[in-house]
C-alpha cells in the first residue's frame, strides 16, 4: 500500500459518540449484558447510532468460529448459546422503545442448527414484550444446515432477512476463507423460495482491492437470486490485525454504485462510504 492511500481521506472522518441518548444506548446494553456488533466489530458510525437510540444487537456470544480477515470479532471456542439472552434482548428492545431491531450473531458453526433456534426465540421473545417491533437479520451463512435453519426461522417471521456477500468471490480466500461465494448466494436464494413475500438483503465492502466488473457481477449475481435489498460500504479496518485498506472509495462513486443498483432492480439501496448493513436500516424506500 502506498504512503498516499494510507492517509485517511476527509469525507472518512466521523465524530465520536456523546449526549443523553448516546449515554442511555450505552447504559441499557451494559446493564443488561448484551454484546452489539456495533462495538465488536468497532463500527465507525457507533457514535451516530447509539446517539439516535440504535443499536445492532450481537446474539449467541462475541466468539466467532470462523476468522474472517476483515473482521475484529474474537475468534475461536464459543460458549453455548446462553437461554436467557432472548428475555435481555427483549427488556434492551422495551428499554431503548424501539421499533426496528436488528439482530445479528457470530458464525456459530459448532452448533447443528448454526444457531437459527437462538435467532428465532430471541425474535418471539422480543415480539412478546413489544408486538409493534419489527426485525431484521443479518445472519451466518448456515453453512451445513441451511434448510433447518430456513425452516427454524419461518414461525419467527415476518423480518428483513440479510446475510452479507461481504466482497467479491476472487477475495474470499484472503478476506473470507471460512467462507464460500456460492454458498451465501445459496442461502439467499432458499430464502428467497422459502418466503417469497420476505425481502432479502445483502451487503458488500468496497476497497479490498476488487475491481468495478467484479462488483457488477456481484450486483448481478445477487438479484439473480432475488435480492432485494442492497448495501454497499467502504471497508475500513477495524484492527491492526485485519486487512489493509487497499482503497479509498470517493462518496461519488458510491453514489454511482447506487444508480447501477437501482438499475439492477435492487428496492432498498444504501450505498455511502459509511453504509453497512444495519446502519439506517430501518428507512422504508431507496
Ligand atoms: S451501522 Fe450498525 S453496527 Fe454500525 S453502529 Fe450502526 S447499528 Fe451498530
Amino acid at each position: 500500500m502506498t504512503e498516499s492511500k494510507r492517509k485517511f481521506p476527509d469525507w472518512l472522518k466521523r465524530r465520536i459518540g456523546s449526549g443523553q441518548t448516546f449515554a442511555h444506548t450505552h447504559h441499557t446494553l451494559d446493564t443488561l449484558g448484551l454484546e452489539t456488533i456495533c462495538t465488536n466489530a468497532n463500527c465507525p458510525n457507533r457514535g451516530d447510532c447509539w446517539s439516535r437510540g440504535t443499536a445492532t444487537v450481537l446474539i449467541l456470544g462475541a466468539i466467532c468460529t470462523r476468522n474472517c480477515k476483515f473482521c475484529s470479532v474474537a475468534h475461536g471456542k464459543p460458549l453455548p448459546p446462553d437461554p436467557t439472552e432472548p428475555a435481555r434482548v427483549a427488556q434492551m428492545a422495551k428499554e431503548m422503545k424501539l421499533n426496528y431491531l436488528v439482530i445479528t450473531s457470530v458464525d456459530r458453526d459448532d452448533l447443528s442448527d448454526g444457531g437459527a433456534s437462538h435467532f428465532r426465540d430471541v425474535i418471539l421473545a422480543c415480539r412478546k414484550e413489544l408486538p409493534h417491533l419489527e426485525f431484521e437479520l443479518l445472519v451466518p451463512d448456515f453453512r451445513d444446515c441451511q434448510d433447518k435453519a430456513i425452516e427454524i426461522l419461518s414461525p419467527a417471521r415476518p423480518f428483513v432477512f440479510g446475510h452479507n456477500i461481504e466482497t467479491v468471490p476472487a477475495l474470499y480466500p484472503v478476506a473470507r476463507p471460512g467462507g464460500d461465494y456460492r454458498r451465501s448466494l445459496n442461502l439467499l436464494q432458499k430464502a428467497k423460495q422459502a418466503w417469497p413475500d420476505t425481502q432479502t438483503k445483502s451487503a458488500i465492502m468496497l476497497g479490498l482491492g476488487e475491481t468495478d466488473s467484479q462488483i457488477t457481477a456481484v450486483l448481478n449475481d445477487l438479484r439473480s437470486v432475488g435480492c432485494d435489498r442492497i448495501a454497499i460500504g467502504q471497508y475500513l479496518q477495524p484492527d491492526k490485525n485485519s486487512l489493509d485498506v487497499v482503497e479509498f472509495i470517493p462518496p461519488e462513486k458510491f453514489d454511482a454504485w447506487a444508480n447501477n443498483a437501482k438499475k439492477l432492480g435492487f428496492t432498498w439501496v444504501q450505498s455511502s462510504p459509511f453504509t453497512r448493513s444495519s446502519y439506517h436500516a430501518e428507512k422504508k424506500t431507496l
